[in-house]
């Protein structure tokens, strides 16, 4: 179980990997002030902030149907529908709801495309380490070892007909983790949507989507956090109109032991953290699951294959922030990233 210190802790350092430029004192007063609710689910700090349709009713319904998710794709609550599958491990298949199943075949398809860099069953790993949670530790490496051998996304078993996920082999865990936030993110759009909202920003944990424009019909801006800074401080920002902005990075999850830093993206071969060049990844897409689950696939890749695998994903850009202040772009946002800070620069 967490404690509230470390919920608080997790709570501040979730919040602003992304944030809304131009939001300043001034405008809080003004009749432009959107209607916002905050609350801690799914593990993190949501904020939904209504710009147009400033309906309670509205904010009411999208944070139900956030705990309604919670309550269904969490490892970390008793009874879950995904605590069934991984109970069921080695046993038999679990029938879950729809929810459960497209994010689940969702997390299959990009531990594949991935190659197992992402690999939804890395949860027998994340539960070793306990990373973002009191109890997080360096495992010794017999445990790292026997917790390897149940890693393998290959040993998921769908069956789309009658919705059932089995696990082939007992003690096998899925993790939702990289991915289930962007579902999340999509189904509060949906909603807003659904209620004729045009102009809203989600906010799940630095999972950010823009619906819709601004007011007055002009384009969101977001800033990239510099990883490096105090929190809210950004590299630069990008503009948008209804897009997904999704980041991983090293800097917002970690513990330190013996005065080394250890993240929460582990390498499902190595067993411990990926150690790479990248400070932090930002994916811009329409849909939040697909920039999700390649933040944390384009982070365990590395920039290089990173750059190459999101190239040949259609409608989505990335950036890349590395440990020396080098920003790389895909082609989209090469014309569409505003640099503020003069510490990066952008590699051509
Ligand atoms: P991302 O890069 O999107 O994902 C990293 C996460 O993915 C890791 O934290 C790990 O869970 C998993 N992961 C690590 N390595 C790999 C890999 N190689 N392949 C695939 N997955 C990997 N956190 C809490 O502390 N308390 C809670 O009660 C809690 N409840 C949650 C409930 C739900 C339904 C979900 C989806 C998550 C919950 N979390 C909870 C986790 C938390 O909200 C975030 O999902 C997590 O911190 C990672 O989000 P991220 O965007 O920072 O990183
Ligand atoms: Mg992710």
């Amino acid at each position: 179980m967490k404690t509230l210190k470390s919920i608080l802790v997790f709570m501040l350092c979730c919040t602003l990997s992304l944030s809304l430029i131009g939001c300043t004192s001034n405008e809080k007063t003004e009749p432009t002030q959107p209607l916002t609710k905050t609350e801690v689910i799914i593990g993190t700090v949501c904020t939904i902030s209504l710009y147009d349709i400033k309906d309670v009713a509205i904010l009411d319904k999208a944070f139900t149907r956030l705990k309604e998710l919670e309550d269904i794709l969490s490892i970390n609550k008793l009874g879950t529908e995904l605590d069934k599958v991984n109970n069921m491990s080695g046993k038999e298949p679990v029938k879950v709801t729809n929810d459960t199943f497209t994010v689940v075949a969702q997390g299959l398809k990009y531990s594949k495309l991935s190659g197992g860099a992402l690999d939804i069953t890395v949860g027998p790993l994340v539960k070793l380490w306990g990373i973002g949670t009191d109890a997080a530790k360096v495992p010794s490496e017999e445990e790292i070892k026997e917790k390897l051998s149940l890693i393998n996304y290959n040993d998921i078993v769908l069956d789309e007909t009658n919705k059932t996920i089995f696990l082939k082999r007992e003690n096998m865990i899925i993790d939702l983790g990289a991915i289930a936030k962007g579902y999340a993110a999509d189904e509060v759009a949906k909603i807003l949507t659904e209620n004729n909202v045009k102009s809203a920003i989600i906010d799940l944990g630095g999972n950010i989507f823009a619906l819709g424009s601004k007011l007055d019909g002009s384009n969101w801006k977001i800033g990239v956090q510099d990883p490096e800074d105090a929190r809210g401080a950004s590299i630069g920002y990008i503009e948008v109109v209804n897009k997904s902005i999704v980041t991983s990075g090293i800097y917002e999850r970690y513990f330190e032991s013996n005065g080394k830093k250890y993240h929460h993206i582990l390498n499902p071969k190595t067993g411990y953290p990926y150690e790479n060049e990248i400070l932090g990844v930002s994916i811009l897409s329409d849909k939040s699951i697909d920039g999700d689950s390649l933040s944390t696939t384009l982070f365990a890749l590395g920039i290089e294959k990173g750059l190459e695998f999101v190239n040949s994903q259609p409608g989505v850009e990335a950036i890349f922030v590395s440990k020396d202040y080098n920003l790389y772009l895909t082609e989209g946002l090469k014309n569409n990233f505003h640099l503020t800070s003069t510490k990066y620069k952008i590699k051509i």
